[in-house]
């Protein structure tokens, strides 16, 4: 049965959350090895078991008829692939989709970035856990500092598109340089935001006593800084401050500490291309079965999908937190599901 898209219900689970916001990852490959993500060995992905564009773009319509607005690219690392700028041309093009954003390492930007601009991307966050290339090197495993700064200063030097450092906080490893990423808000108008570690690592670094929460992130800025202006939270970013004169500001995403379910509005697609209703769910549902059936035009496979993400989320948990305490993806990296 074929739908017109005014007469096609939004997606909505039990608790009547609608979603809104996709977060797809584009590929499992990466070309660092953060020691929190992933193995050294980590093994990237074949280009089949990668999605296409065109399976992105279906995807993504899909989504967009059931009001998704926002869709972020994400990984592994999104610049590994060539296409990326057509993705995000595609999604940008896709109607009901108002914002396309995406999370890299920076590594690639010098190749991609006038190409998602010119794509039309609204907004990027990037990850660099250090300002010192010894402790970078350290935490990704690769001596790449050098380039992903000058990519990242030339980013904030354009102005062009709104910028977000994500920074993870490791306790003895980067948490001294607190200082540093917060200096960096002095003349840049960028989100330095301070990310509590999460238990999505392939090798369980997050049970080494690496991991500082929240609230001794908080206590150590305001002893830095006990002028720090507290601006109001938005859902995800629960602290957020400004420094007098500062062009910047800093926040905290207490991604452990905090549980934010009761508002959730996100669907993932994780780099197998298998949609999860939750960042703690296990499985996931299968989009390939659709995808790669072979059978029916483009109208049938967007009714298909539809039905797969209706599934999908039909079992939407109401607390990702229980699911989590029954210890269910313990062991999955982030480079899968994409953070
Ligand atoms: N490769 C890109 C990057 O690093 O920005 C995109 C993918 S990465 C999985 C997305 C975000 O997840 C990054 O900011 C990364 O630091 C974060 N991340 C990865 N593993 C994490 C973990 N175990 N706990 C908290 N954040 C994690
Ligand atoms: Fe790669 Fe991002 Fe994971 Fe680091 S956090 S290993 S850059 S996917």
């Amino acid at each position: 049965m074929n739908l017109s898209p005014e007469n096609i219900p939004p997606l909505e689970d039990r608790y009547r959350r609608k979603i809104s916001y996709a977060r797809i990852a584009v590929t499992r490959s990466c070309n660092l090895r953060c020691s929190y993500c992933m193995r050294e060995e980590h093994e990237n992905g074949q280009p089949s078991e990668m999605m296409s564009y065109a399976e992105i773009g279906s995807i993504i319509e899909a989504l967009a008829s059931m009001g998704v607005e926002k869709v972020r690219l994400t990984g592994g690392e999104p610049l590994l692939r060539r296409d990326i700028s057509d993705i995000v041309r595609r999604a940008k093009q896709t109607p009901g989709i108002r914002r396309v954003t995406l999370t890299t390492n920076g590594l690639l930007l010098d190749r991609h970035l006038d190409g998602l601009i010119e794509a039309g991307i609204d907004a990027l966050n990037v990850s660099i856990d250090s300002l010192d290339a010894l402790r970078f090197r350290e935490i990704t495993r690769r001596d790449e500092f050098g380039r992903v700064k000058a990519n990242l200063d030339r980013l904030i030097s354009l102005g062009t598109i709104p910028v977000k450092v994500n920074v993870v906080m490791l306790r003895s490893i980067n948490d001294q340089e607190l200082p540093a990423f917060i200096e960096l808000t002095r003349d840049n108008p960028v989100t330095v935001r301070f990310m509590e570690l999460q238990p999505f690592d392939d090798h369980q670094i997050w049970r080494t006593g690496k991991f500082l929460g929240m609230d001794k992130i908080r206590e150590r800025l305001l002893e830095l800084h006990p002028e720090m202006e507290e601006l109001q939270g938005s859902g995800t970013q629960y602290y957020s401050f400004r420094l007098p004169e500062h062009r910047g500001s800093v926040a905290i995403i207490p991604a452990y500490t905090r549980n934010f379910c009761q508002s959730c509005n996100r669907i993932r697609i994780t780099a197998g291309g298998r949609a999860m209703s939750c960042l703690y769910e296990k499985k996931g549902t299968d989009l390939f079965e659709v995808l790669r059936s072979g059978t029916g035009n483009e109208a049938e496979r967007q009714d298909a999908l539809r039905a797969l993400f209706r599934e999908c989320i039909a079992s939407k948990p109401e607390d990702g937190r229980k699911i989590k305490d029954a210890g269910s993806s313990a062991g999955t990296s982030m480079s899968e599901i994409g953070g």
